[in-house]
């Protein structure tokens, strides 16, 4: 996708200037740090793209590092749906996989520097206690009675607490800062805390874990990260962050730089709710197609060049907004319409039956693959006596603007005839259950030899050679723009929408989509891009998901 040229975001001009003056030699390594303890999502996308991104454009390295710090919430699941998502994001990360689980022998020395430089003291406090002595934003907290413990009391209760002399929660290890400081991550933070339980790398090893703050900078260190980037609730902490390594000899200092997280318009992002949603069966899975997972929006339909795309669109800045979802579904309704061959599909089906044409009779027409790409050439498709035709495109009583079919009135079927609707058929409701047609044999291909004009070109299927199909209509999974707005005390389940998925069976396909694989995309005329679904499609029992409609119909004011 050709995008406008840029000027450099806020991050390129700080490794710009450091490339001008030298600081790492011209090298830019960065990493994409997750927690493995959910599913990646659209959030997560930004972050990855971004930093994927820096180092390709300045020919350095990027790291995927998991950050299993917290044996108690983290699952070997996770870690697995993690690689795949980056992988298939096309974020190259070659063999730099790390765990920061490889790095806890090496973060403990350090910890016995700080203990034995008088920078780092054990504390009996648990953790309410810890709370109750931190003081207010006007009030310096109190400090620790351990505080002022020599390094080598210090150094013997570290070791014990390690070799799991002491019960969980009964002490920690921490920084000795500054209990009065205006920054609160500055009062004596913890740095280690006693957790027994299995490690998902580590097994039994540890019953002490390292805290966030003091091992992001430590890792960060190790991989020789230039430029660290998380996102702006970190900005507290930067502080901290170089505090840490500035008190240990010889290592590494990156720099950690923030950028605004992504927030997206009727969508969740927190891990928390997103797990919610799937363990109380909102939605079917972490890779239900509504949900902003990585897996959801590839089981959707949305590819990997879409995503990078509306990365790329958005942007970096330094201050929160939330971004518009139908950015989101533009990318991928721009990336698809290139790329995505064309079909006929009819979802909601309507038998026309052409009185005039011959019985028994199925010509062959010829239909463009992809009028964006030439290369994808043509393809025959079925005609026959009976059709099916969208029910939407018939009207008993047409409204002035309406130009498809109705009694009397002539259309365009795609690259086959005109046909003119000449009577309707009712079941015993009084449902219509079929048009009788006739068709202009002089308009094969769709254009009259005499200049006749029609209004309406609709899609259709012939019947004898239609394959069935299931076809799932997802719509936005909240109804709100903000579900999960901090000033709105309703919980953000209330905003869900009761309408966001509309699965419709006996749908009916022109014959080429009978051999479409899993995964694959196509544009059916007229109505949208659908996906074949990875996990409930098989063959001979298609199941297509809508990725997205043509155009944003909500802006339509339709849906
Ligand atoms: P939590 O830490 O609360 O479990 P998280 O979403 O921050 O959730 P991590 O696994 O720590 O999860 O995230 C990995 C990286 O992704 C972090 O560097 C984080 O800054 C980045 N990230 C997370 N959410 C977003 C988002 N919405 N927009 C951009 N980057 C994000
Ligand atoms: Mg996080």
């Amino acid at each position: 996708m050709s995008e406008e040229p840029r000027s450099l975001n806020f991050i390129e001009q700080i490794i710009e200037e450091d490339n001008r003056s030298g600081k790492h030699g011209g090298r830019v390594a960065t990493r994409f740090p997750p927690e493995p303890n959910g599913y990646l999502h659209i959030g997560h996308a930004k972050s990855i793209c971004l930093n994927a991104g820096l180092a390709q454009k300045y020919g350095g390295t990027f790291n995927l590092r998991f950050d299993d710090t917290n044996p108690s919430k983290e699952e070997t699941e996770y870690v697995e749906s993690i690689i795949g998502d980056v992988r298939w994001l096309g974020a190259d990360f070659e063999d730099r996989l790390f765990f920061a689980s490889s790095y806890f022998r090496q973060m403990y020395d350090w910890a016995e520097e700080l203990v034995r430089k008088g920078k780092a003291y054990v504390c009996d406090l648990d953790a309410e206690h810890i709370r109750q002595t931190r003081g207010t934003p006007t009030v310096p907290g109190k400090e620790s009675p351990g505080r002022n413990r020599s390094p080598e009391e210090n150094l013997d209760l570290l070791r014990r607490m390690k070799a799991g002399e002491f019960p969980e929660g009964s002490k920690t290890l921490r920084a000795k800062i500054d209990m009065g400081s205006p920054n609160f991550n500055m009062r004596d933070p913890v740095m280690y805390r006693i957790v027994k339980a299995p490690h998902h790398r580590t097994g039994n090893e540890w019953c002490i874990y390292p805290m966030y703050d003091w091992a992001h900078g430590l890792e960060d260190s190790i991989e020789q990260i230039t430029h660290s980037v998380c996102t702006l609730e970190f900005e507290d902490h930067r502080p901290l962050y170089d505090w840490f390594l500035r008190q240990l000899d010889g290592v590494f200092l990156p720099r950690q730089i923030e950028f605004a997280r992504l927030n997206l318009t009727y969508t969740v992002m927190s891990k928390r709710k997103l797990l919610e949603l799937v363990k109380g069966e909102y939605v079917e899975n972490w890779d239900d197609p509504r949900m902003p997972t990585l897996c959801g929006l590839r089981r959707r339909g949305y590819t990997p060049e879409s995503i990078r795309l509306f990365c790329r669109r958005i942007g970096v800045a330094k201050f929160n907004s939330t971004i518009d979802v139908v950015q989101l579904e533009n990318a991928v309704r721009d990336d698809l319409n290139k790329r995505a061959l064309r079909r006929m599909g009819v979802l909601r089906p309507l038998k026309v039956t052409i009185e005039n044409y011959p019985e028994g009779r199925t010509e062959m027409l010829e239909a463009i693959n992809n009028p964006e790409n030439e290369a994808d050439g043509v393809r025959n498709v079925p005609f026959g006596k009976t059709l099916y035709i969208e029910r939407d495109d018939f009207m008993l009583d047409p409204p002035k603007k309406f130009f498809r079919l109705a009694p009397g009135r002539e259309v365009r079927l795609r690259y086959a005839y005109y046909i003119t609707c000449k009577d309707v058929v009712n079941d015993e409701n009084g449902d219509i259950v079929e048009l009788i047609c006739t068709y202009d044999p002089a308009t094969r291909g769709g254009s009259s030899p005499d200049g006749r004009k029609v209004q309406g070109t609709i899609h259709w299927v012939a019947a004898a050679e239609a394959v069935e199909a299931e076809i799932r209509l997802y719509d936005r999974l909240f109804t709100r723009e903000t579900p999960d707005d901090p000033q709105d005390t309703t919980d953000y389940k209330e905003y869900l929408n009761p309408n966001s998925l509309e699965k419709l069976t006996g749908c009916r396909l022109e014959p080429a989509l009978g051999g479409a694989k899993p995964g694959e995309s196509y544009q059916f005329e007229r109505i949208g891009y659908f996906c074949v679904d990875s996990v409930d499609s098989k063959p001979g029992q298609l199941v297509f998901n809508r990725t997205a409609s043509l155009k944003d119909s909500w802006a339509a004011g339709r849906k």
